[in-house]
């Protein structure tokens, strides 16, 4: 026959042999979760055979009952598990069973530190999957046929994990895939029934189908267990049953399962809506991000059912993009069942199903928020960058998207972002009416702009921001709680009452007491500042940049650049503290050039200070070092 019946060894690649050698290496004390993992891909196999199958029945060859069989043999040491699922082709195998195809894979895996503490958490984040057969075993047996294709097109896969796998073309009378796995010597408690029926019942109980196993022997006698086989696990699909029922670690072996996950979510929400829509939602929060959530390839979006029939993984319209960490299960009973990905799109049912599940992962984020601090700054701190793309992306939840997100500002002392708007709101000022925010590169930077002088003088609490996607995020936000925004380097600063009579007055006198220093430097720095004027920021500074109401902020100017894009060329308002001693000096100079000099200098540090780059570093160094000397003779 063909080549392909002859038997061919192959080498994995590159990075499943780094996650083999990790994971023996980090999760040998979490050996049993290779069960779980095996059984969730047999229950997946059977889950996509249904599937096929509904356009298809003769995939279900003579055997229509769909279920998972797991055997053990004490003596031989192995465990066989078993499924009469959707099976595999030989090209299918090479694929699935010696390689990895998440994108990114080769670099998360480069991060990894050796320190097998930190890696097995990290490898949460990755999941095992089929390869974690390997904690247990130091051989693996995989024999498989597709549904439907010829009897002599199975395919027998072998491997000890050690680098290679060898590849057959077997004859195969069963569809579907069987795994034997020859368990180490130090793994053998595992071939044992009762060992194997709790684990089944702790991490399997409510997949959608039976896990087989034959009956132990009982009292009455051999040969009533010899035929007698029996169903281990409750086998009715988790969300199917009322929640009153379902305990919490239920919920939580359920999550692993579908998110493929091994850690814990942080929480749940499990719906069943009934009347106009008709569905059934069990939706999870993650405990930790995945190392590929901002890949824009990367898998999003629910597992989906349509009456309790499995139709694909990674339904990406029933949720939007900025709540792409949540994970979970939507079973329609509207949808039709031969729906498909380009049906989402533009599908009324789902559109509204969209908007249910968005409001509730909204109000499940709310509820832990006001529940438990500690619990959502643990959510913040892996999906906080995530949720910012909100108020752009769902303009109708704007409110409830912006008291979800928590900030650094004056007041924490730190970069940690955890201070709500309500919060901030709260401890605003008598005769305070707006949200105060600064941008900058980072918390430092921002933390000792001149911009704050005036709030540190008043106590005013300032937002921080220095995400990249902050200024970007505030371009969609203009006010909460219907109070607006203020960008403290922005425009003309209205502090509202907390502005004195006096305050006012001063500044109006000192802009016409000063008219002609300021006219002086607008002439002096002609093109590089748009207008100069007194300024109610400072306290102790000279000067500082201000950016026009309209204008693109630095923050923004770096992105775009960064996008390769034009950016807009707007000139910075540039505004002065009459009072500081510099300026006093400036205002006496008579000389044109030193004037002009001076000028620049006091341009260029306000630039510094509000942590830009200047244009002509080395004309501001010349320029420094020449006043320098003047001072020195
Ligand atoms: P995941 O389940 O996250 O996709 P796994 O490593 O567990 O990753 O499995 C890799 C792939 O191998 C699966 O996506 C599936 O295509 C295939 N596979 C694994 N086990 C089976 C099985 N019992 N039947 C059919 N295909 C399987
Ligand atoms: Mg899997």
């Amino acid at each position: 026959m063909t080549v392909e019946t002859q038997k061919e060894t192959l080498g994995f690649q590159t990075e499943v042999k780094q996650l083999l050698h990790l994971m023996i290496h980090s999760l040998y004390s979490n050996k049993e979760i290779f069960l779980r993992e095996l059984i969730s891909n047999a229950s997946d196999a059977e889950d996509k055979l249904r599937f096929a199958a509904l356009k298809d029945d003769g995939l279900y060859e003579s055997d229509p009952d769909l279920q998972i069989r797991l055997d053990f043999d004490k003596e031989a040491n192995t465990i066989t598990l078993a499924d009469n699922g959707i099976g595999m082709t030989r090209d299918d195998v090479i694929q699935n069973l010696g390689t990895i195809a998440r994108s990114g894979t080769a670099e998360f895996l480069s991060q990894l530190s050796g320190d097998e503490k930190k890696d097995s958490k990290l490898i949460g984040q990755f999941g095992v999957g089929f390869y974690s057969a390997f904690i247990v075993a130091d051989k693996v047996d995989v024999f498989t046929r597709r549904a439907g294709a010829p009897l002599e097109e199975g395919v027998h896969w072998q491997s000890a994990g050690d680098g290679e796998f060898t590849i057959e073309q077997v004859a195969r009378e069963k569809r579907g895939t069987e795994i034997v796995i020859h368990l180490k010597q130090d793994a053998s408690e595992f071939a044992d029934g009762s060992r194997l029926r709790n684990l089944v019942k702790k991490y399997s109980d409510h997949i959608s189908f039976p896990v087989i196993m034959k009956s132990e022997v009982s009292e009455e006698g051999e040969e009533a267990k010899e035929s007698k086989d029996e169903t281990v696990n409750d086998a009715t699909a988790l969300w199917t049953l009322p929640r009153t029922e379902i305990k919490d670690e239920e919920y939580k072996e359920f999550y692993k399962h579908i998110a493929h996950d091994f850690e814990d979510p942080l929480i749940w929400s499990h719906n069943k809506v009934e009347g106009k829509l008709d569905y059934t939602s069990l939706l999870y929060i993650p405990a930790r991000a995945p190392f590929d959530m901002y890949n824009r390839d990367a898998p999003r979006g629910l597992k989906l059912y349509v009456q309790r029939v499995f139709i694909m993984d990674d339904a990406e319209q029933f949720l939007p993009l900025y709540l792409r960490f949540a994970k979970g299960v939507v079973d329609s009973n509207d949808l039709s069942l031969n729906i498909s990905r380009e049906i989402l799109q533009n599908d009324a049912t789902v559109e509204s199903i969209r908007t249910a599940l968005t409001k509730r992962t909204l109000d499940m984020l709310s509820k832990l928020a006001k529940k438990d601090d500690g619990e959502y700054q643990k959510f913040w701190g892996e999906f906080g960058t995530v949720l910012k793309e909100g108020p752009a992306e769902d303009f109708s939840n704007r409110e409830k998207i912006a008291g979800l997100l928590r900030f650094a500002t004056t007041h924490t002392g730190e970069s940690t972002q955890n201070v709500s708007l309500d919060q901030y709101i709260e401890r605003m000022k008598e005769g305070q009416s707006k949200i105060y925010y600064i941008t900058a590169d980072n918390f430092m930077a921002a933390k000792s702009s001149p911009h704050l002088e005036v709030f540190r003088k008043k106590g005013i609490e300032v937002l921080i921001f220095s995400d990249r996607i902050d200024e970007w995020m505030m371009g969609y936000l203009n006010e909460y709680s219907g109070k607006s925004f203020q960008d403290v380097a922005r425009g003309d600063l209205d502090l509202g009452e907390v502005e004195t009579e006096e305050d006012k007055k001063h500044k109006e006198e000192a802009a016409e007491e000063h008219k002609d220093l300021l006219e002086r430097i607008k002439t002096a720095l002609t093109d590089r500042v748009q207008e100069v004027r007194v300024t109610n920021r400072l306290t102790d500074s000279p000067a500082c940049l201000v950016t026009g109401d309209f204008d693109m902020g630095a923050q923004m100017k770096k992105i775009m650049e960064a996008a390769g894009q034009k950016v807009p060329d707007s000139k910075p308002i540039f505004e002065i503290n009459v009072d500081h001693p510099l300026v006093q000096r400036l205002e006496s100079e008579k000389g044109d050039e030193r004037f002009g000099e001076l000028s620049a200098v006091l341009l260029d540090q306000a630039t510094l200070a509000s942590g830009e780059q200047l244009k002509d570093p080395g004309a501001y160094v010349t320029r420094l070092n020449r006043l320098l000397l003047e001072l020195a003779n």
